[in-house]
């Protein structure tokens, strides 16, 4: 593809609205493109108007590597006060705004480009390159989880996270796990508590057992730090006069590698019980959300790939980093084997505002950096 069909190709998908879903057209545009490159796609229905896509080049021995972004993007917000309408894609002075130019149409879309040119080029690959493009990645992993579900990362021997990273390899990033506790005492005027159960002091002594077990969980990762754990919903209560019989609170805890998150959830779990066998105290837990941490070997071969390939393509030492934020690898890494991960992407800080945007260079750039990695990686 020259230059102007490449960014023609990131306008078309930025201009599809796929807000919180709608990512089938998404899906149904890189299709009919790829099968103009003569490379098959297969869609993975979620929901109505909602599929993920995968699809691959290469030959069926040695190595995979997959490719992966999500289609759909986050609300625009007042689209009063955008500079251009966040739908229909402009560029100006060097940079491409729309909603999801950085965060991720344009990862994705290089992505796809790049498997594309290389099937063009007929590259002659010593692997599979594999696209996995999701759907509602910013509401919970959807596609990502259904896909590991389906075996469809199971073949993976490294995968690359198109999330905006500019000119950084993540090569680490926290988990991330939603609970909510439930209290259940018995109503009573607060003249006569006896005749009453408090909700809200159950929860209390839960609150102080979880602050204490958090505080023994000392094992610093490299680069991630500790894990940490936060309440951050309560509600109980109705009347300043009455005993409260109901309370509820939720919580958020980001997990290292060096703490799992089963570890966790075992250990909430066994608070819970001991909790429990004091008289009048009935907490329940559920789960709300469960997303392993990712971490890769920095010496292992795609982040070593990754670091060479970027600093001969563009001129500098990438730093490699951890975030404390969660992307598809929390499911995708999920799957039968072990494989190294990297979230490397066009983009700048920009994500969920108003007038996002991509600097076109490095959109472009990325197109050729991906393509050799991935030839890389296979030999
Ligand atoms: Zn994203």
């Amino acid at each position: 593809m020259n230059k102007q069909e490449r960014i023609q190709m990131l306008k078309d998908v930025v201009n599809i609205n796929s807000t919180n879903g709608n990512e089938e057209e998404v899906a149904d545009y890189l299709l009919k493109r790829f099968s103009e490159y003569g490379i098959l796609s297969q869609k993975v229905q979620y929901a109505e108007k909602r599929a993920s896509l995968v699809c691959q080049i290469g030959i069926d021995t040695g190595k995979t590597l997959g490719f992966s972004g999500h289609m759909d993007v986050v609300d625009a917000g007042d689209v009063s006060i955008w500079k251009y309408p966040p739908f229909e894609a402009t560029a100006d002075d060097g940079k491409l705004y729309g909603r999801g130019a950085t965060d991720m149409k344009s990862g994705l879309t290089a992505m796809a480009i790049a498997m594309m040119e290389l099937k063009q080029e007929g590259k002659a690959l010593n692997g599979t390159i594999k696209l996995l493009a999701t759907v509602g990645e910013e509401v919970g992993e959807l596609g990502a989880a259904q896909l590991t579900k389906e075996g469809f990362a199971d073949d993976l021997d490294g995968l690359i996270i198109g999330e905006p990273t500019g000119h950084n390899i993540v090569y680490a990033h926290k988990g991330s796990m939603n609970y909510t506790v439930t209290s259940y005492g018995k109503n009573a005027h607060s003249s006569m508590p006896e005749l009453g159960n408090n909700a809200i002091n159950h929860l209390v002594l839960f609150c102080n057992e979880v602050d204490r077990y958090v505080a023994t969980l000392t094992q610093k990762n490299e680069i991630l730090g500790n894990l940490t754990h936060n309440v951050t919903v309560i509600n109980g209560g109705n009347q300043v006069n009455s005993i409260p019989e109901k309370a509820t609170l939720q919580g958020n805890i980001r997990t290292t590698p060096e703490v799992s998150n089963e570890r966790v959830e075992e250990a909430f779990g066994a608070i819970i019980q001991k909790l429990n066998q004091q008289k009048e105290v009935e907490l329940e837990l559920v789960w709300d959300y469960n997303k392993q941490p990712v971490f890769s070997d920095k010496d292992s071969t795609l982040v070593k790939n990754a670091q060479i390939v970027a600093k001969k393509q563009l001129g500098e030492e990438m730093p490699l980093l951890g975030t404390p934020g969660t992307t598809d690898a929390a499911e995708f890494t999920k799957a039968k084997k072990e494989f190294p991960v990297i979230v490397f992407g066009p983009g700048n800080t920009t994500p969920h505002q108003v007038n996002e945007y991509v600097d076109i260079d490095n959109y472009l750039e990325m197109i050729n950096v991906y393509k050799e990695i991935a030839v890389k990686f296979l030999d």
